[in-house]
């Protein structure tokens, strides 16, 4: 059985007094796998680490080095380490200003005064641009690889690989009613459309959401095979958090992360499943495995979750849950997340594997 946990970081060692006392109590719960969150910055709602926990150099913000203490006990007692990497979401990097960061992130069309109507911006419209960097920029890509390059120089050596997330776009809840027009989206769509501004009604067309996805989806790819060479090149393994509503989520957001596996791009898919209905667990679970049929070398790890956006799971649910993934054909379980356990939890946890 293998089991692993996302964890944040920051949070964990607050809980646990240690980074030592993470991996500890890894080692003891029979969890191999711990993937470490390390960028909080103003995400953070704690705002008790307002910093990079690793020993990072290519950040504007403060670092305080968590890293090098959980890597050491990591190695002595044999517990995988992977740090989380987005390279869409996380602090500025030196040289970074807010307003080039602003300009290559998700705007609509209003904000631009672009709507087919003419419309001008409105406060909804404000709202929503800027939460995100727009993969469709080769210079928001490259903010991956310069994170990674970084983290592998840093830490490489001891870490077991690195752990993509939100490796795709960030917008599935208004791609469709109100598609981004950045700079770079616009000049995709000169190319796909013939023109700059598109429409929810045209996307409705069956070959305008084709040459939608299409285009995200190739940017996204080109990122994730860029890190695979770094990563295989350095002895890592390369992994990444998967969007569980495949069909209504991952593909438009670029994210095809069944062909990923099968091309040899990812070494392990950890979808983020996290329900907390037993038969919607069960059915996107088993949709996963069948997805992943054909998964050559990759591993599928269900997630399951004990507290996440879309609620709490009681321990009792989250042993049977993890039980129906693997009996599903899952070929592990990742929980989320480590700071969301008590005592009680990481004991039934350590049932798992018998
Ligand atoms: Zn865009």
């Amino acid at each position: 059985m293998k089991l692993a946990i996302w964890g944040l970081l920051w949070m964990d060692v607050e809980r646990e007094g240690s980074p030592e006392r993470i991996i500890a109590r890894c080692e003891q719960s029979g969890i191999e796998t711990y993937l470490a969150y390390v960028n909080p910055m103003e995400r953070c709602s704690l705002g008790m680490w307002p910093a990079v926990t690793y020993r990072a150099t290519v950040f504007q913000a403060e670092t305080r080095d968590l890293m090098t203490p959980l890597l050491k006990e990591a190695s002595k007692q044999g517990v995988a380490v992977e740090p989380w990497l987005l390279p869409f979401e996380s602090a500025p990097l030196v040289g970074e200003t807010p307003e080039r960061l602003a300009a290559r992130s998700y705007q609509p069309a209003a904000m631009l005064g672009l709507g087919p109507d003419g419309r001008k911006a409105d406060p909804s419209a404000a709202k929503k641009a800027g939460k995100r960097l727009c993969p469709t920029w080769a210079e928001n890509r490259q903010r991956g690889i310069v994170i990674l390059k970084d983290m592998i120089e840093h830490h490489g050596t001891q870490l077991a690989g690195i752990h993509m997330d939100c490796i795709r776009y960030g917008d599935v809840e208004m791609c469709w009613e109100d598609p981004c027009h950045c700079e770079a989206c616009r000049k995709e769509y000169r190319n796909a459309f013939g023109k700059d501004v598109i429409t929810a009604e045209e996307l409705e067309l069956p070959g305008f959401r084709y040459k939608f996805v299409e285009f995200r989806a190739r940017c996204v790819r080109s990122l994730v095979e860029e890190m695979r060479d770094i990563t295989r090149k350095a002895g890592l393994r390369l992994t990444m958090a998967a969007r569980a509503q495949f069909f209504d989520y991952a593909l438009p957001e670029g994210q095809d992360w069944p062909q990923w596996a099968r091309d040899g791009l990812v070494d392990i898919v950890f979808a983020m499943n996290y329900s907390t209905d037993r038969s919607e667990h069960r059915g996107r679970v088993e949709l996963h495995a069948s997805l992943m049929k054909n998964k050559g070398k990759a591993l599928h790890f269900d997630g399951v979750g004990k507290k996440s956006s879309i609620g709490e799971n009681s321990t009792e649910n989250l042993v049977t849950y993890a039980r129906d993934a693997l009996d599903a054909g899952a070929d592990g379980i990742c929980i989320y997340h480590y700071a969301a356990l008590k005592d009680e939890d990481f004991a039934a946890v350590k049932t798992l594997n018998s």
